[in-house]
């Protein structure tokens, strides 16, 4: 049986930042395949006393969004945060700046 890439995995590369939706974690990506990210994370552990140990986790597809892409268009470069949600989404300026003009011309001109 032919493993289908996941949509979602074409523009993410070792290194980049992703996001869990489902464990709400951010991380950074150690390995990528074709519908899951391993990412390695910080677990801490409280027994006699707290430990903080890395262990690594598969992330689906499905549940995560690559911060370190535009996050309409997959551009790399000239990111800059976006701060409306409390995830910080990376948008590029193309997909960002969006002259006021173009929006009033939609809205009460129809002559
Ligand atoms: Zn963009």
């Amino acid at each position: 049986m032919k493993i289908q890439q996941h949509p979602r995995m074409y523009d993410i590369c070792v290194a980049d930042e992703v996001y869990s939706y489902t464990r709400q974690l951010f991380a950074r990506v150690e390995e990528v395949f074709p519908a899951a990210v391993c990412v390695k994370v910080a677990v801490l552990s409280v027994n006699q006393r707290v430990d903080i140990s890395v262990s690594p986790q598969l992330w689906r597809a499905d549940d995560i969004e690559n911060l370190s892409v535009c996050r309409y268009c997959g551009a790399r470069d000239e990111l800059a945060l976006e701060n409306a949600t409390g995830v910080p989404f990376r948008v590029c300026l193309r997909c960002r700046v969006v002259p006021p003009e173009e929006h009033a011309h939609d809205v009460g001109t129809w002559w």
